[in-house]
This record gives structure tokens, sequence and C-alpha cells, in this order.
């Protein structure tokens, strides 16, 4: 939501509103009448509904009314006062700590209370604890609450109470003054049957008694759909802003010589997939462009992203200008360093290499190479565009693993990237499958792309969930796999709070499987060693002079090594599935069949067990990351830093995911016929500093 930070008068003029309140406002963000409507409550209570004393369950927030039949001061405890009241069906106690004086006044036997407070089970039988209280008497009854009571947000200075009242006048306002203006056209607003924005905010204010209140705190209702609706349709336009912003950005047209490719094409031992090869059209023909290319690649784990990714790469090389590769740890960096060398360094390009733990001699000529334009492919970390480092000719970057970097941090590498006011093309790859509808929300600033066959001869991996306490057949199964010469991972998930806790978590397990298995040789990797420790055990396994390789979840991303055929993940029922699945591709990589046995602790929960069981029974990428939305939320599938960044206002991807079909719809048709609507939706739901146009 977007706030104004400068204090208008109109909201000194609403009633009730005084300087004092107002500097009370400030410290909620609110500054404008406007704020004050979007200030919306936190939860509702029900007090329309005055209950019979027969009919009240513990836990429940409740309305009685009962007359005083009996005060009493208990001798021993900390309770001050305990009152009887009674109505025509039961009895409940009140009971206070302490009583201010006036109070006391009017707490006299045979007065008529209403009371609203939460019912609980006492020593004597049902009470209120503290319950707020209004003496009445049957001739002259308090009015009953009409809608039902707003909690807001609040804070300190202002109650519940002058809130309710500062938010009555703000309502009064909005009835006559030209606020909240309705940006969403009214035809769109009837085929979607929604209400006015108007109609929206005074009814999430004070939401008429008949509404039901689970739907209320649940943000179901079709007013609050209604106010989510506009936040999202509000955040897919400033994406499709942002995209089309970059569009008209001048970029390098990279010429289609292919010299450089069918070189490397033939040097590979195999032939791209029919997947891969219409990708990397779809690519080729971007990077022929002017316009910065800006798009997504989406490939299961071992669809062969990189040989699509290197392809771009060659095509920038061959026009005279660099490409960089970004990958999100620094043991990937490593790993994609080493392949490219690989196949580049036949082909006579220079391939340099910087992360944040490069040493300073070596960092120096890495630093000289990609300003001097001599290293052709440069492959890193974020450090790539965190330091002073100066590209001589960038043209491409392709970003590996997306989902590990966020919205904004994607807009950072585009500014970043900038050179000679031209923009590098971007590509971006990601192994997690994002649900399509999602997918056009949360990269609506990008075209897509999708890598939907595994190159052949894979044999699918056979996973097997097992109780912990079935270890000893595990650890047979692993000495059997040894002996035929594969290679086994045994990761160990986080399951500590510190990451000093994890590895020595791992070191106990190395020691005990080293005990069980004394003719392997076991390997060891975690976060806390240093690059080159990490990079000296993965070419151990690699070399295979590793049988086991012992890992916390760092091996997560991307690592290939085809001869390992073996994982164990322990403690498997803590993790999201999308992270199962990332980490059950790191094996049937080669030829062999290939298992993966899932260890998790006894008991299992419903949940839990349906989990694994999925996992068991398939190794679609995309059916596993829908369910994993379904069950654990957007923050699963898309990294926790992608969420982190969609802080939503009243929108929540999970739980208002049935609105996106219509999102991108209502989005199409404004960007169409109502494109005057689009500035001030932006403005009022994302504010300047979320443009991610402009980051
Ligand atoms: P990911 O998409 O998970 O990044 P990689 O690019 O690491 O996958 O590729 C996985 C493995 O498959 C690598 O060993 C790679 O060399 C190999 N590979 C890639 N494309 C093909 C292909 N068309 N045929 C056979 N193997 C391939
Ligand atoms: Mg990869």
């Amino acid at each position: 939501m977007a706030k104004t930070k400068v204090q208008t008068n109109q909201l000194l003029d609403l009633r009730g509103v005084g300087k004092q309140v107002a500097k009370h406002l400030a410290r909620l963000e609110i500054y404008s009448p406007q704020d004050l409507l979007f200030h919306l409550p936190a939860r509702y209570q029900d007090r329309t509904r005055v209950l019979r004393m027969h009919s009240l369950t513990p836990g429940e927030e409740a309305v009685i009314e009962g007359v005083i039949t009996d005060v009493s001061t208990p001798s021993r405890g900390r309770t001050k006062k305990l009152y009887e009241i009674k109505d025509e069906t039961g009895k409940v106690y009140l009971r206070f700590f302490h009583v201010v004086k006036f109070q006391e006044a009017l707490l006299q036997s045979g007065n008529l209370l209403r009371c609203y407070g939460t019912v609980r089970l006492g020593s004597k039988g049902l009470e209120m604890f503290h319950p707020e209280c209004k003496v009445m008497t049957p001739e002259n009854p308090l009015p009953i609450e009409p809608h039902l009571t707003p909690i807001y947000p609040a804070t300190e200075g202002l109650t519940q109470y002058s809130l309710r009242k500062i938010t009555d006048s703000a309502l009064a306002f909005m009835r006559q003054a030209n606020v909240l203006q309705e940006l969403i056209p009214a035809t769109l607003l009837q085929t979607l049957a929604f209400p006015t924005l108007k109609e929206a905010v005074q009814f999430v204010h004070r939401p008429p008694c008949e509404t039901a209140v689970e739907a209320l705190q649940e943000n179901k209702t079709l007013e609050q759909q209604r106010l989510v609706f506009e936040e999202l349709l509000a955040y897919r336009l400033s994406l499709l802003k942002t995209k089309q912003t970059f569009r008209q950005q001048p970029g390098v047209a990279l010429t289609r010589q292919q010299t450089l490719s069918t070189a490397f094409l033939s040097q590979l031992p195999f032939h791209l997939t029919s997947a891969q090869l219409r990708v990397s059209q779809e690519i080729q023909a971007d990077l022929s462009r002017s316009q910065p290319m800006l798009r997504l690649v989406q490939g299961d784990v071992g669809s062969g992203k990189t040989v699509v990714a290197a392809l771009a790469m060659l095509q920038t090389v061959e026009s005279g200008y660099q490409a960089a590769l970004m990958a999100p740890t620094e043991l990937l960096a490593e790993q994609h360093h080493r392949t490219f060398k690989r196949w580049l360094l036949p082909l006579g390009i220079q391939v340099e290499f910087l992360t944040g733990s490069v040493k300073a001699a070596a960092r120096k000529k890495s630093l000289q190479a990609i300003a001097d334009g001599n290293a052709k492919i440069v492959i890193g970390t974020h450090a790539l565009f965190q330091e002073a480092v100066q590209f001589s000719k960038l043209a491409l970057i392709v970003v590996d693993e997306q989902h590990r970097f966020g919205v904004e941090q994607r807009a950072l590498f585009r500014e970043k990237g900038m050179q000679q006011g031209c923009h590098p093309h971007q590509l971006v790859m990601t192994a997690t499958p994002i649900p399509r509808t999602l997918a056009m929300s949360v990269y609506a600033d990008l075209d897509s792309s999708v890598i939907d066959e595994l190159p052949p001869g894979r044999t699918p991996i056979k996973t097997i969930v097992m109780a912990d306490d079935k270890r000893q057949d595990v650890i047979a199964r692993i000495r059997e796999a040894c002996k035929e010469g594969k290679q086994v991972y045994w990761v160990c998930p986080l399951i500590e709070e510190s990451e000093l806790l994890n590895c020595q978590a791992a070191s106990k397990t190395v020691e005990q499987l080293q005990m069980l298995l004394p003719n392997l040789k076991i390997g060891l990797i975690h976060g806390r060693l240093r690059a080159t420790e990490k990079e000296e055990v993965m070419r151990a396994f690699q070399r295979n002079e590793i049988h086991l390789l012992v890992a916390t979840t760092v091996i997560e991303v991307g690592v290939d090594v085809p001869n390992a055929s073996v994982m164990i993940i322990e403690n498997a029922e803590r993790l999201g599935l999308s992270q199962l699945h990332q980490l059950r591709g790191r094996v049937g990589r080669g030829s062999v069949a290939s298992f993966c046995v899932l260890l998790y602790q006894q008991p299992l929960s419903r949940l839990a067990k349906e989990r694994l069981s999925l996992m068991r029974e398939t190794t679609d990428g995309f059916k596993i990351a829908q369910r994993d939305l379904e069950l654990r939320g957007p923050g699963e599938v898309l990294g926790t830093r992608q969420t982190g960044d969609l802080s939503f206002y009243v929108a929540d991807l999970m739980r208002d995911n049935a609105l996106l079909a219509d999102v991108n719809h209502a989005a199409d048709t404004i960007s169409k016929q109502h494109p005057e609507c689009i500035e001030p939706l932006i403005a009022r739901w994302l504010g300047r500093t979320k443009e991610y146009s402009k980051v």
C-alpha cells in the first residue's frame, strides 16, 4: 500500500482527529483519510447477538446479559472481586484481579449488566476474566451493535474505541468526498460480480451482522476478495509495465553466424533433445533483435539447461561481446566454471571466474581480463554485480537457478549490466517448475520457454520411503551399490537453528557411517567449508575417489555427478516437496538405474505421509510443484527470497490463487481498453518505492 508520508489537512479535518491523535496515527503510517480507510481490521468480534448462558462454550468470545446475584472477595489468590451473574438459563462468574473505583460503584448486587469477554472454565464454573461491562436497566436496554466489531492494528495511545470513532469519521468522509476513486472499469466489475471499491471498504470496516465471521477472518468475503483482486491486478500491471519499459530500451543485436556453436555441438558426446533445440532457437531469435531479451527458461532438473545457456553465450562471443553466468552458490558457480572450461577452452575461448572468495591476486587478474575484454565468458556468483566489476562489452547475463534470486535483484542485475546506454540480454533459468498461473503472476515481466523433455537413456529414479529405524537395510543397500561401482549421496537436511550445529550433526553422521561401512571412502561437504575445500571434495567425488558423500542441503542446486546413482535423504518429512525434488534430481543422471531413499522419523503426520507418497509416485516436477503450492504455499515453490519480495498488503498468493486467472485476464483488458487506469492503480497499491522498473 502506497503511503503519502505527508500529513494532509484532510486528516486533521476528520472528527476525532486532533494534533495528538494525528501523531499516533503517523506511527501507524496513516497520514490521510485514504490511509485510514485502508487501515483494515486485523480481526473481528461478533457482538451483535446476546448469548444465553447455557449455550456458552469455553474459548468463545461472547456478549451476555445478567443480573448480579452475588459479589464476593475470595480470601486466597489474586482475585480481588468475583461477581456471580445470572440470566434465565444459567450463571457465569466475572473475575477481576483489580477493580477501579467507578467500576466498583456500578457493579452492585441487583444491577443488570451486559458483558463482553472470552468464556473460560474457572474453579466455580464458566467465567469471564476482566470482561467489558456496561450497566443498563430492563426498561432502557443498550442498543445492540448493528455490525461486527472490527479490531484494528493499534499503537500506544490509540484504543480500539478511538480507532472505531476515527474510522467512522473517515467512512463518513468517504461517502461524500471525492476519495478512493474507482479504478476498475464498471464492465469488468460487473462481469466479475464484484462490489465497488467504496462498498468494499465500507464493508470491511463495518461488516453487517449477518456476515460469516469465519469467512471474514480468512479474507474470503466477496468484498475482501475485491480488494485482493485490485492489489493483484496492480502488481501484475506493474510487472507488465516493467516488461514494456525494458523492451523499449536499446539492446545489442547479436549475429547468428553459428560457427562457434557448430564447433561446440560437434564436440559434445550427445545430440540436443528437440526441446533443447526449440528453446535454443527461441533464444537465438531474441538475441538477434536490438531489444534486450528477458526470458525465463524452465526445465526440470537434468533437462540440460546448461548446454542451452552455453549456446546463447557462444552466440554472444561470436558477435564480439562478453557473456556472464551467475549462479546462486559458490559450489554451483565452481561446477559451471569447470564445465565451461572443459567445453570452451578447446574452442580457444577464455573463461574467467569471480566469486566472493576468489583471493586478491587471482581476483585482480580476473577483473583485468573482464575489463579489457579478454575474458569472453565470466562465471561467478552475485559478486559479479555487487562489486566494482567493469565489463568491457557485456551483452548477455545468464542467471542460473533463478528462484534463489528475487524480483528486485533481477531488476538490479539489469541496471548494473547497463553498458553505454545498452541493456544486456537476460536469460533466467530455473529448475523449479512453476504452475502456470503462478508463473504468469510472478514472472509477468519475463517471456518464458519450457524444456519439457529429458535427455534420452535415463532410467527413472526409484523412490523408497522408509522409517529411520530401518537404517540397517539402507546401510546394506549402500554397501551393495558401492560394490557395483556406484556412488552415493547422503543428505542431512537443516534441522538445527544454527549452521554450526548442522555441520556438527553432519560430521557425526560421517563418523557413524564410517564405522558401519569401514571399506568405503566417505566425504563431507557443508556450508561452513571454504570454497576451495568444497571444490576439493566435489572434485574428489566427481573423480570417483569418494564413494559416499555426506552433505547438508548445499548440494541441492544443480550439482552434477552422473555416476552418483543412490541418494539417501534423512528427515525427509521436514523438507518441502520442491526441495526434495531438487535433491532427488542429483541422481538419475547417468544410464544406470538410480534410487532415492527418503528416511523419516516416526510418527509421521497424515499430511507428511501423503507428501512422501507423492514423491514415491511421481518424478514429474510440475505435478510436484502444483501439490507443493497447495500444501505449503508459494514460498516453497518460488523460494523464500522470491516470496520475501512479494509482501502483499491484502493479497496472499496461496490463499487467493483462484483469482489469478481473472487477474491476468483483467490486466489484459485494462492494458488494451483502459490504459489510463494503469498508473493510478500501480500508485495506489505499490507506490513509487516498489516500481520494479525503477529499482
Ligand atoms: P540442468 O537442466 O538440471 O541444469 P544439466 O545442464 O546440468 O541439467 O544437464 C544434466 C546432464 O545431462 C549433464 O551431464 C549434461 O551434460 C547432460 N545432457 C544435457 N543435454 C543432454 C542431451 N541432449 N543428451 C544427453 N545428455 C545431456
Ligand atoms: Mg543446472
